[in-house]
């Protein structure tokens, strides 16, 4: 499980361990300015677009936002990621992904971004921002399979689109991006033992909804989630990993409800809706099964399943 989850292997993971964290962003007080977006854009509504796993398009009145959508299929991991077509067209910034405000990446393992696409992208798309964490840049500049060669040349032509807040465990900072303002929170990923990534989430509010972009937190730290006040915020959406909701058996055959994932969810983030993200191929059974019973303890759970799939809210 943890080599599947480690997209470069231990030696990379030492590296980019070493590498120093570059602070690029000014902090603020979390969450004091966001009302003011979320006014200028109430009328329009919030319309989400499912591209795969954790990619998704956030649009409202012209802003955009890009999550964890500039993936690559993996061989050894049966994670959904989109065709190729679409993958082109998010790359080539082609309707409805022309004029993107910011592009967030949650982190850097292979289910949530690939160096050579978001290179790719950037180049293409010279007006968006990137936000992501330390990790990613350095995998961007070092590790782009398509730029082997000039990779240095490549990252130096993007790099100044690329924003790295400097963030703690449970720290979260308030920055603009191109008009949108976003709080981004560093989290932990998985149970500290496998799959050591930083990972950062963002808040933002579009088209007067107050979303939360969270994926690879898995409910085994609750106290970050108080640490970060999410449950005071008025969270509308929630876009969370499925396992906080149910537990997949081994060999992904027979499931679960997590209880404590659902108790989590509810009093420590309290969202009006959950939006269940990263559903591995093997794992769709399960949640087909559980859906009706997750769907009592958080109602109104969203599931989006189909590629382009859409919703406004
Ligand atoms: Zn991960
Ligand atoms: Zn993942």
């Amino acid at each position: 499980m943890s080599n599947r989850h480690s997209n470069r292997g231990p030696f990379a993971l030492f590296i980019i361990l070493a590498v120093p964290i570059m602070a690029t962003v000014r902090c603020a007080t979390a969450g004091a300015q966001v009302a003011a977006t979320a006014t200028m854009t109430q009328s329009s509504g919030l319309t989400v677009t499912y591209i795969a796993h954790c990619g998704f398009l956030f649009s409202s009145g012209g802003q955009k936002i890009l999550t964890d959508a500039l993936i690559e299929p993996s061989k050894e991991w049966p994670y959904t990621a989109p065709s190729p077509d679409l993958l082109k067209k998010i790359e080539r910034g082609e309707p409805p992904f022309d004029h993107i405000n910011v592009v967030l990446i949650s982190h850097a393992h292979v289910d949530h971004f690939s160096p050579a696409s978001s290179v790719r992208f950037l180049l293409n798309n010279p007006r968006t921002v990137l936000v992501t964490t330390p990790e990613v840049r350095w995998f961007m500049e070092h590790d782009s399979p398509d730029f082997r060669n000039i990779e240095s040349q490549e990252f130096k032509k993007i790099q100044s689109q690329v924003v790295v807040p400097d963030l703690d465990w449970k720290q979260s900072t308030t920055l603009e991006v191109n008009g949108i303002k976003l709080e981004i929170a560093r989290l932990k990923h998985g149970d500290d033992g496998q799959w050591r990534s930083i990972v950062y989430a963002a808040l933002f509010e579009l088209g007067g909804k107050k979303v939360l972009f969270a994926p690879a937190t898995l409910g085994y730290f609750p106290e970050e989630y108080t640490a970060l006040g999410y449950a005071k915020r008025g969270i509308d959406l929630a876009f969370l990993n499925f396992n906080l909701t149910i537990q997949p058996g081994p060999g992904w055959s027979g499931a679960a409800l997590n209880t404590a994932g659902i108790q989590t969810v509810r009093n420590l983030i309290a969202p009006k809706v959950m939006v269940l993200m990263h559903v591995e191929e093997p794992a769709k059974a399960s949640v087909e099964k559980l859906l009706p019973e997750v769907e009592k303890q958080l109602p109104g759970t969203i599931w989006f399943q189909h590629e382009l799939e859409s919703r406004t809210f």
